[in-house]
């Protein structure tokens, strides 16, 4: 039997001081600003969750990314490739829908690159994502959250003002990043965040395993990416959607429905009533979870989905904080509370991996702020002492 994780935090403290003395040993060569920062993210195992479940939980630190979230990977790809492909003329206007992640890392790729950044996002995000994008000398336009099928959903606004800029100055003047349908974003997790998690869990042995890999999905293309690069190395890895109340995506993996046309309405109300959770979920199939999906490209990448509540999700980031001194925004804990869900399905000693995609320092708005839990009808999450699972 395991060693009692509490008593053991002394020895851990030295185990852990050791590995910083391997780390300390190995060349690190100097990186080249934002881009050259982005990316090899390190691997952490949540040793919480690992002990109380008889698994091997990881996560997938891109919280510690230059800008904060995975969407740095996306960002640098779409803008590179675009400056490749003589997309985007000097200083031009990069325009972008988003919940606020992607603007972020796109507003820092493209002051590297010295292009311009126009965000235009729904106006129920927290707060602090927008004054980041300011700070950061992107435009910011706030629209009401409605459907996709009407035209001033953020993502039509944002497509249409880029339009408008090329009309205006001519082409190149301005690139629509276009995050859930360009296939950069997949991309960027299928060339980058896949094989980085795959020879991470090679350096824990000599045969390189991972059971499965549980991901959320707003775009879908860090699920698709990563999946699918890890289903062509390792077909028996499961690969498991997490997803969060009024989200119609668990329906379309689960059942293979998205929802039915009538209930359109709907699934948006819901989805945005229903979660407090920011950047994940959604009512439509988008080009990059679909290139996940056998039905769409051909290939099986996705083998299930599992739902997580908003409440499973704060008493998680309550636990990660409390055990492992890890702060993590809403994304991040819905996808460990779906990892330990996962890993009880599977045998013991099994390792599980997952995205702890970015900070709690951008939620204190919202999934960490107690006015917010009363308005999504949450109970505070309950203090931890001991190393009790019983929540999920
Ligand atoms: N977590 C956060 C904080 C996000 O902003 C997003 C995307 N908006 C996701 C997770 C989901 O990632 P993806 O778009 O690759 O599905």
């Amino acid at each position: 039997e395991a060693e009692p994780f509490l008593e053991s935090r002394a020895t851990q403290a030295a185990v852990a001081m050791e590995g910083k003395g391997e780390m300390d040993k190995a060349p690190q060569q100097a990186r080249s600003g934002f881009l050259g920062l982005v990316g090899e993210t390190p691997l952490v195992e949540l040793r919480c969750l690992s002990q109380s479940t008889g698994r091997k939980i990881l996560g997938k630190a891109e919280f510690l990314s230059p800008g904060g979230c995975q969407k740095d990977r996306v960002a640098r790809q779409i803008l590179e490739e675009a400056v490749a492909g003589g997309a985007l003329n000097p200083g031009a206007t990069v325009v972008e829908g988003t919940s606020g992640s992607t603007g972020i890392s796109l507003s820092l790729a493209a002051a590297a690159l010295g292009f311009k950044v126009h965000v235009v996002m729904p106006d129920d995000q927290a707060k602090e994502k927008a004054e980041q994008l300011r700070r950061f000398g992107a435009t910011v336009q706030m629209v009401r959250p409605v459907s996709i099928s009407s035209p001033e959903h953020y993502v039509n606004v944002a497509r249409r003002h880029a339009q408008a800029l090329n009309a205006e100055k001519g082409p190149g003047a301005a690139l629509f990043a276009d995050q859930f349908e360009n296939p950069a974003n997949f991309r960027a997790h299928y060339e980058g965040t896949g094989p980085e998690l795959w020879r991470q869990c090679e350096a824990h042995g000599e045969n390189p395993r991972l059971d499965a890999f549980v991901m959320s999905a707003g775009t879908g293309g860090t699920l698709a990416g990563v999946g699918r690069y890890l289903k062509e190395r390792s077909p028996n890895t499961k690969v498991v959607l997490a997803d969060v109340p009024g989200s119609a995506l668990y329906f379309k993996v689960a059942k293979g429905v998205l929802y039915a046309p009538e209930q359109e309405e709907r699934s948006i109300r819901r989805h945005r009533q229903d979660t407090i959770a920011e950047g994940i979920g959604n009512d439509r199939l988008t080009a990059n979870l679909a290139l996940g999906l056998e039905e769409h490209s051909g290939f099986c990448a996705v083998d299930g989905a599992v739902q997580v509540s908003d409440q499973e999700a704060l008493q998680m980031s309550q636990h990660l904080l409390a055990h492992e001194g890890l702060f993590l925004g809403s994304s991040a804990a819905v996808n460990c509370v779906a990892a330990v869900k996962v890993a009880r399905e599977l045998p013991r000693g099994s390792i599980v991996a997952t995205v702890l995609c970015d900070s709690g320092n951008r939620h204190l708005t919202k999934f960490h702020n107690p006015a917010a839990w009363a308005e999504y009808g949450l109970s505070p999450p309950r203090p931890h002492e001991a190393l009790d699972l019983s929540f999920v």
